[in-house]
């Protein structure tokens, strides 16, 4: 995701700051919090951008870029190490000193602290007193990230703001992919794999990824038991593996639901490039919500580890 996504993404958060900004309102501390992929890190470098725009968040000037490159002097950044589990006492002390310390540079100094989730009960302790006197003059901004709100403790999670943000609507998120370079119909398709436009990324790096995608496609166009049987015995070595058929199973719930969603209009189908094989489908099968819940069990079975080839019989023969 990109930080000016925001804007759209999470309109509501990003509003509820500028107003704060606007009326000189801003708290000092906040504690930004939901699921991965829901734009918290992005709206941290969106408000530090706000605090220095000119023309009022562009992303686009030297003052936004300098923020959105990392290379901003007041605006420090830390996470969790690739090698580590938590954010280490280490790191928040350094952090602790360079902000005791005047900036070479004037204006509001910013510090993100993503995964406060991720770290000792020590370590969240060593930052209350620093959340409440930042011992520099400048006004300091702290912006607390977590995914897992009840591992903050409640002495942080009371000094601050506190923000959630809701998981990003499938119709976005596969608009969000699809910019960035990625052809509508593998953007549709990975938006039901995750909620997070990084991680999908990532998935269609996979090359299983394209394996489900191709066979997911000739699925859709079997029309006689005969082929039917003949794609079940070509693939059943390929979907005995987990997550495979379960990357199978999100998009055929997806295309149901699609399905489903076309008797009112085709407007808002997540999966539009299947659009003439959504209609056709809903012609030819007049049991669809029983087609549903069969799949939705196919679902259950899979996650209560029945084995995965003969989910995956029972799926072609259900869907079909
Ligand atoms: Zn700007």
């Amino acid at each position: 995701m990109k930080v000016k996504d925001v804007l759209v993404t999470q309109k509501k958060n990003f509003n509820i700051l500028k107003q704060a900004y606007d009326n000189d309102r801003l708290s000092h501390a906040y504690l930004f919090y939901g699921e991965k992929g829901t734009g918290k890190k992005e709206m941290a470098y969106a408000l530090a951008c706000m605090l220095y725009c000119k023309n009022g968040c562009c992303f686009e000037c030297p003052e936004c870029k300098r923020i959105l490159s990392g290379n901003h002097i007041n605006v420090s950044y830390i996470t969790v190490d690739d090698d580590k589990r938590q954010i280490s006492k280490e790191q928040i002390i350094q952090l602790q000193d360079e902000f005791s310390k005047t900036s070479l540079e004037e204006g509001p100094r910013v510090y993100i602290v993503d995964g406060i989730d991720e770290t000792s009960i020590s370590g969240q302790n060593s930052l209350l007193k620093f959340i409440e006197e930042p011992q520099n003059k400048e006004k300091t901004i702290g912006i607390f990230i977590a995914t897992e709100l009840s591992n903050v403790v409640t002495t942080i999670q009371s000094r601050c703001v506190l923000e959630h943000f809701d998981n990003i609507p499938r119709d976005s998120l596969r608009d969000i992919i699809h910019e960035s370079g990625i052809e509508l119909i593998d953007a549709s398709l990975l938006s039901c794999l995750t909620n997070d436009s990084d991680e999908a990324l990532e998935i269609y790096k996979n090359d299983n990824y394209f394996m489900v995608r191709d066979s997911f496609l000739e699925l859709l166009d079997i029309k006689t038991k005969k082929d039917m049987t003949l794609f079940y015995l070509k693939n059943q070595m390929f979907y005995s593996d987990y997550q495979n058929l379960n990357m199978l199973l999100s998009f055929i719930l997806q295309f149901l639901e699609d399905v489903n969603l076309s008797k009112n209009s085709t407007d808002k189908l997540i999966l539009k490039p299947l659009c003439d094989k959504i209609l056709s489908y809903k012609k030819k099968n007049n049991n669809l919500e029983e087609k549903y819940e069969n799949i939705l069990n196919d679902f259950k079975m899979l996650k209560a580890n029945v084995l995965a080839k003969n989910v995956f019989f029972d799926i072609v023969d259900k869907f079909i």
